[in-house]
């Protein structure tokens, strides 16, 4: 793999190339999409949610532990779309669909997420929030139209590099820093009911996000400890850059306290079950 090795070595980009479109002006168009050799497959279709998609829904939820949020997405996804990229979601068997949703990018997902709740529900989303400055409780409308999304033109834009502040060993080989990219959401399905252990969580999206190990002549990917050695400043350097530079919607949103009248920053809780209103 020659040619994969003087690709990644030669990106010296430490973010990747982004453009920020409003949700509202990339409406059924994914952030990245899925690599079809060159190209990106973009393109979403949803399904009408009626009464029988409700019982649909409904039905495959319960089958999900409450706190298995990754897989309680994929489900959504899996049932309410009837096209992800060139995937033809109406001929496959419930399996084969989530395992599609479980190998595309987490910016891709999490958009498919926040579109169909537009779709479905409308733009307005009602989030009980708290003012960080005086502690004021407040119902709080947000609009999803306005959440800025980061996408990427090709593939080759969504790449960058990370220096190692100390080189680690990985299968016998000195590596010096890795090449980064998207995630796919298996990194967080995978976690099941860990997903808010923030070390697991750490593990498993830098693992997910190395596309590339700068020192060594080809890629596999990791097996459970191969990461282990990485030291802590090293860690908490990647997850912060992992944070800027990710890809997607951007889940926090500006609010005035109506108390205070001074800003904060909140986040679109995606995991809160009322998100999509299903109150099975
Ligand atoms: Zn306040």
């Amino acid at each position: 793999m020659e040619n994969r090795k003087d690709f990644f070595s030669s990106i010296s980009r430490t973010s990747p190339e982004i453009k920020i479109i409003k949700l509202v002006d990339c409406l059924g168009v994914l952030p990245i999409g899925i690599p079809i050799g060159e190209t990106l497959e973009r393109s979403l279709v949803g399904k009408d949610w009626r009464l029988k998609e409700e019982k649909e829904l409904g039905q495959a939820l319960e089958k999900v532990e409450a706190s298995r949020m990754g897989q309680y997405v994929s489900t959504v996804l899996s049932i309410l779309c009837t096209q992800i990229g060139n995937h033809e979601f109406s001929k496959m068997k419930d399996g084969e669909r989530r395992l599609v949703v479980n190998q595309m990018w987490i910016a891709d997902v999490l958009y498919t997420y926040l579109w169909l709740r537009m779709q479905t529900m409308g733009n307005m989303l009602q989030m009980e929030t708290q003012c960080v400055h005086c502690g004021n409780k407040s119902s709080f409308g947000a609009d999803l139209n306005t959440v800025e999304v980061s996408t990427v033109e090709s593939m080759a834009k969504a790449y960058w590099k990370y220096d190692l502040e100390s080189p680690i060993q990985v299968r016998g080989k000195q590596i010096v820093g890795f090449v980064m990219g998207p995630a796919k959401w298996t990194a967080i399905d995978s976690l099941g009911s860990r997903v808010r252990n923030m070390g697991a969580m750490k593990d498993s999206l830098i693992k997910g996000s190395i596309h590339w190990l700068l020192g060594s002549d080809d890629f596999f990917p990791f097996g459970p400890n191969e990461l282990d050695e990485l030291r802590k400043r090293d860690i908490e350097d990647i997850t912060e850059r992992l944070d800027k530079n990710s890809l997607g919607p951007d889940m926090s949103i500006d609010e005035e306290c109506e108390v205070c009248g001074k800003s904060f920053r909140t986040s679109l809780d995606w995991r809160a079950k009322g998100f999509f209103g299903i109150s099975s």
